[in-house]
């Protein structure tokens, strides 16, 4: 039982306009599949070579031959980890490589022709696929969350309402999952368009009120899909559900290179820790292949809610991809090196994927036996408190601390459990198995009622997410006057939109209308007013402050051109 090793692909950018500015050198070539990266201090014999699965150059443009576009990139790994989905394995794809470097290129890419990344083309394809089947007994259903990863921190993306951070916990039976995740039904592309869409939105508008950048923290977009094949003879079904993850990570730089000092040097620390997990169990599990050791010695996924959530993709039951990107610039050469070497090591992890045949029969079966379980144990409580042989983890543990890993694979440890603990338990795993029976009907209504909320929410914050058709360059919405982009990330690659309102529009840090945050922001920044004309259009706003700021000025643009500031 070999398993399947971990398909490895690096890909190089282009120059940035910066890097092209100074004059920046290229230290990356590649010939088919070997990446050659040399030292810039050392032109003559500082060459190292690696080799990969693919080694991508997409430094130049279309018309060179060598050049790899976002198709191609799809074609080798997206429809690959795609086809396995189909036959009922987990999938994962994740990017890894410092920031600037095109790991969101690669994943989300841009919504223009040709330029759209592996996620968005995957989902394309996969409703592609399912709609060309004709057989009646097979079905398929869909569903999507999206996550991020914030200074070990969990918040859904497609879901409003949950402001807070959710809890990883750990089920004994389903293992690690993020607890009241959204996980929402979609019937076609489009629907799962607007997630994404959605999703990168709130990533930004979140990063912009923590005055952070998204690069910052990883992203994780998880597609659910079932394969439901109905036997006539029998009128029995059985089930096929493959997990695919998509992620990803937050740039690998360290956190002293990318300024942060003091109080965000914490959070560079607790964002770095998934990554530094990450590395971890990548050289744990690298190691343990190349030792030929039978068993796992201790793998430290548990270290990170990242490497805790994406376990079963390192080194278990999935197909797992990795795409490294490269900055092509000598400036770069020792983070790229870096990131060369973290690749190379991947190479060698093997994963053993199964199907997931039939998964939720089985699983609702085991679920029911532990809520009988739970169940006796409170029944027998009653009187004095009895241990159990197979309390699960306590799932603070690898946010709180990460050191007492030690006794973490062994899933029964056996500790007594309190009576309190038991409800807990018992709460818990009744609420998955109510989950796990809900019906597509009801998924869907679920699915409706959170996107209204999700637009109503944005509305209210004054960021258009519905007007603007899902395009992601600058749209001007007719008629209401709007503010773009009063995001201080440069790298960001949405567009935000702010909208005017007939009346007073106050900009801010705290209780206003629009929200910003940064050094320059003071609490009540400005107000602007806005009043219709004739047609029902709001009319040129006009700011009341006296403070506005250069940045928020730029940023002004309305429908009938221009502004005024009293
Ligand atoms: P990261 O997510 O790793 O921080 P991005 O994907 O945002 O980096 O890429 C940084 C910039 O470089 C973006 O403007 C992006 O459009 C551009 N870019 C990255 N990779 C490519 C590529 N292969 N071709 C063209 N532009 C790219
Ligand atoms: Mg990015």
């Amino acid at each position: 039982m070999a398993g399947a090793s971990v398909k490895v692909a690096v890909r190089v950018r282009p120059f940035n306009s910066r890097e092209t500015g100074r004059n920046a050198k290229c230290v990356i070539q590649m010939q088919g599949n070997t990446t050659c990266i040399s030292n810039p201090k050392q032109p003559k014999d500082g060459a190292k070579n690696f080799t990969f699965d693919y080694s991508y150059w997409s430094h130049t443009t279309a018309d060179d031959p060598s050049f790899a576009c976002q198709r191609q990139v799809y074609k080798d790994i997206g429809e690959e980890m795609l086809l396995h989905a189909f036959e009922g394995y987990n999938v994962c794809i994740f990017a890894y490589g410092q920031t600037g470097a095109g790991k969101s290129y690669t994943m989300m890419g841009k919504q223009e022709p040709g330029q759209e990344g592996i996620i968005p083309q995957l989902c394309e394809d996969l409703f592609q696929r399912t709609g060309e089947n004709t057989d009646p007994d097979l079905t398929y259903s869909v569903e999507v969350s999206y996550m991020e990863i914030y200074c070990e921190r969990v918040r859904d993306l497609l879901n409003p309402k949950s402001q807070g951070t959710l809890r990883v916990r750990e089920h004994p039976i389903l293992g690690p999952y993020v607890e009241d995740l959204s996980k929402l039904a979609v019937t076609g592309f489009c629907d799962i368009r607007d997630l994404m869409d959605a999703g990168n939105k709130a990533r930004t508008v979140a990063a912009t009120n923590m005055n952070e950048t998204s690069s910052r923290s990883h992203a994780v977009f998880t597609i659910v899909f079932t394969q439901k094949r109905r036997d006539q003879m029998t009128s029995l079904d059985t089930e096929k559900v493959s997990k695919i993850s998509l992620v990803d990570l937050a740039g690998s730089e360290r956190a002293d290179s990318s300024g942060a000092k003091g109080m965000r040097l914490k959070e560079g620390a607790n964002i770095n820790k998934s990554l530094t997990t990450l590395g971890k169990v990548i050289s744990a599990l690298a190691e343990m292949q190349s030792n030929k050791k039978r068993k796992s010695d201790f793998i430290p996924y548990r270290d990170s809610v990242l490497t805790w959530l994406l376990k079963e993709n390192l080194g278990g039951n999935s197909r797992t991809a990795m795409i490294a990107a490269l900055s092509p610039a000598d400036i770069n050469y020792e983070e790229t090196l870096s990131t060369l070497r973290y690749a190379d090591r991947a190479k060698q992890i093997r994963c053993n994927a199964v199907i997931n045949e039939d998964p939720n029969a089985k699983l609702i079966r085991e679920l029911k036996s532990e809520v009988e379980r739970l169940r006796n144990l409170l029944f027998s409580q009653g009187a004095e408190p009895t241990s159990t042989g197979e309390a699960p983890a306590d799932p603070d543990h690898l946010i709180e601390d990460g050191e007492d890993g030690e006794e973490a694979d062994s899933a029964d440890s056996a500790e007594p459990i309190s009576k309190e603990e038991a409800a807990e338990m018992l709460l818990e795993t009744e609420k998955i198995i109510a989950e796990l029976n809900e019906t597509w009907e009801e998924k869907l209504r679920k699915t409706e009622s959170i996107r209204l909320e999700r637009e109503s929410l944005l509305a209210e914050m004054g960021v258009s997410i519905k007007e603007d058709g899902g395009t992601l360059g600058v749209f001007s919405p007719k008629g209401t006057p709007h503010l773009v982009n009063l995001n201080e990330d440069p790298l960001m690659s949405e567009c935000l939109l702010y909208y005017i309102k007939e009346g007073l529009t106050r900009v801010g840090q705290q209780d206003v209308d629009i929200k910003l945050s940064g050094h320059f922001i003071k609490e009540i920044h400005c107000v602007f007013v806005s009043e219709l004309n004739d047609q029902g259009e709001g009319e040129t706003p006009t700011c009341l402050s006296v403070c506005l700021s250069v940045c928020l000025l730029s940023g002004v643009r309305s429908p009938s051109g221009g502004q005024r500031c009293l």
